[in-house]
Order: structure tokens, then C-alpha cells, then sequence
């Protein structure tokens, strides 16, 4: 499905920002995140991708996303523009094994900037299909990781069962210690 596809690259982005801002890029050669785009459906990057670049593209969608999730809608769409005009986004489809795969920029791109041209095409399409609204930030209190609702009610709040957990028996204590 169109939409799931582009989610999946929504959520590449949404991780790079997470790993981004946990300290974990660039990270050295044995523990490099490249499970990041594999747990998408995604290839990983080349042994020898610069991901000094990656953390750059990180770095962008980090400041991207967060307009996003905040609501500062017509800030984040001017942006993804100017990503959009400033890269080239070539749409092309490609025969992998038995299925086909659509990329969004030329084959030929280094993976960094590709990513970059490809997910700035996501949030492109995410705002035109109203999909944007799924990306939030965390609720729980010291926690501002990001993340994608899925969901079909986008009732999300947290970034993981760990942080909801955590809430919930913080708002049991409270309201426990307020009687
Ligand atoms: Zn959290």
C-alpha cells in the first residue's frame, strides 16, 4: 500500500531523530544503527557509507520532526519546500527480487543524501494524505523521544510501553500521595 510506504520511510526518519538525539550517531564502525532502516523494510547503508553525512541528515529531520510534532505546521512545510526545491526528486521504480520497489531519488545518489531527498519527500505526501499527524513526541515526564502512531485512532501519547507504563504508575502515586 502507497501510505504504508511512505510511513515506513516517516519512521526511518523518526528513529534517526531518536538515535540522533540519544547520542548514538554517528557511532563507531561495530555499532553503527543500521538496523534502523533494515526494521523498515528498508536496505541499510553500504559498509562504507559516511555516516557523518547520516547524522547530518538526522540532525535535519530532528528540527523537522519536532516542528512537526509540535503543530508548527506552516514552519515544517516550508521547510520540507525548500528541501524539496533544493534536492532532486526523482521518482523512479525498480525490480528487487520478486517485488518492486519505488525510490524517490535518483539511483545513483550517495544513501545519505538520498534518505535526505526521500524523506523529505514522505513528509511531503504525509501532509498532502493528512498522515503528518501522526508523528508526536512523548508524553512521558524526562522523556522527548519521538514517534510514529500508527494507529488507526492516533491515540497515541508515548513513545513506548516503557514511558506509558512509567506514567501511569507516577499518576497512581500521585494521586495516592494527594489523599
Ligand atoms: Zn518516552
Amino acid at each position: 500500500m502507497f501510505n504504508s510506504d511512505v510511513l515506513d520511510r516517516v519512521a526511518v526518519g523518526v528513529d534517526l531523530a531518536n538515535a540522533r538525539d540519544r547520542g548514538l550517531l554517528p557511532g563507531t564502525t561495530i555499532d553503527r544503527p543500521s538496523w534502523i532502516f533494515e526494521a523498515h523494510g528498508f536496505l541499510p547503508p553500504a559498509r562504507a557509507t559516511d555516516w557523518r553525512a547520516l547524522t547530518l541528515v538526522a540532525e535535519g529531520v530532528a528540527q523537522l520532526l519536532r516542528l512537526v510534532a509540535a503543530g508548527e505546521h506552516q514552519t515544517a512545510v516550508t521547510r520540507v519546500n525548500q528541501e524539496l526545491s533544493a534536492r532532486a526528486v526523482t521518482p523512479f521504480v525498480e525490480a528487487c527480487d520478486d517485488t518492486w520497489v519505488l525510490h524517490l531519488h535518483a539511483p545513483d545518489v550517495h544513501f545519505a543524501d538520498g534518505w535526505a531527498t526521500g524523506l523529505a519527500a514522505a513528509l511531503a505526501i504525509s501532509y498532502s494524505t493528512d498522515d503528518a499527524h501522526r508523528v508526536g513526541c512523548c508524553a512521558a515526564q524526562g522523556c522527548a523521544a519521538l514517534f510514529l502512531d500508527r494507529g488507526r485512532n492516533r491515540q497515541r501519547l508515548y513513545c513506548s510501553l516503557l514511558c506509558q507504563n512509567r506514567s501511569k504508575s507516577r499518576g497512581y502515586r500521585h494521586r495516592r500521595s494527594r489523599r
